[in-house]
């Protein structure tokens, strides 16, 4: 199970728990023979609002995760006005009729899953003139609730966004099962992204990214840890 100092502490501020949160990613980073520079810390401020999100700006964080479209547009645009070098990751399941909203707001989308949003996607980036990077979502428990490509049609997958569609795929992610050791689940993506010949791995959440980090993540999604509970249920 994940160590308990990557919990956070209701008391603690915000600063001291993005603090905590740099610390644990160096001092993993170190445990696996990884430089820590190699780790992007997505904050995860979805169910946060614009004035939580401009404390973790003010204490030098610039990498957000975000995992609605709506919420996002309600909430960064304003922000990034003040601050032109922040860079919106979207973490949650994207609907084809948002491509364009996506495209247009996000830097990076995480949640590619399947080839009709490919296809969105595509014709979005060609009209928007607009490439954010993209990541491969892989439902690597194969929950059938869950989004994502299954582990087998992975590097296919990957194979074809990038060939046929020319997409910028640059990594895989993944939400492993609540009840499973996450251990098996970063290690399969991490052979997954190999045989696909991507190298971006983004994996490892408030209760896991330690573990996610010592195997191999490039970059973790982290909410409570850093901003404490959500205002509303999560709805991923
Ligand atoms: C909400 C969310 C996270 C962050 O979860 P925490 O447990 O609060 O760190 C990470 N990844 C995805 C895809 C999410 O939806």
């Amino acid at each position: 199970m994940a160590p308990t100092s990557a919990q956070p502490s209701s008391a603690a501020s915000l600063p001291e728990n993005l603090q905590h949160v740099r610390d644990e990613i160096a001092a993993a980073a170190r445990a696996g023979g990884r430089d820590a520079s190699a780790v992007t810390l997505v904050a995860v401020s979805k169910g946060h609002d614009a004035a939580e999100a401009a404390q973790a700006i003010a204490a030098g964080q610039r990498v957000f995760g975000e995992n609605r479209v709506q919420e996002a547009q309600a909430k960064w645009p304003s922000l990034r006005e003040t601050h032109g070098d922040l860079e919106l990751h979207l973490i949650g399941p994207l609907q084809t009729n948002k491509a364009r909203e996506a495209v247009a707001l996000f830097d990076v989308i995480q949640s590619l899953d399947r080839a009709r949003l490919a296809e969105a996607l595509a014709g979005e980036m060609a009209k928007q003139n607009k490439r954010p990077n993209l990541f491969v979502q892989v439902n690597s428990g194969e929950e059938v609730q869950k989004a994502g490509v299954l582990p087998a049609e992975a590097v296919a997958f990957v194979r074809w966004c990038r060939g046929d569609k020319n997409l910028p795929v640059v990594g895989l992610m993944c939400i492993p099962p609540v009840d499973e050791e996450p251990a098996l689940h970063f290690a399969l993506l991490r052979e997954l992204a190999q045989e696909a010949g991507v190298t971006q791995l983004s994996m490892g959440m408030s209760a896991d990214y330690p573990l996610a980090v010592r195997l191999g993540a490039t970059h973790v999604r982290v909410g409570t840890a850093i901003f404490g509970e959500r205002h509303y249920p999560p709805k991923d």
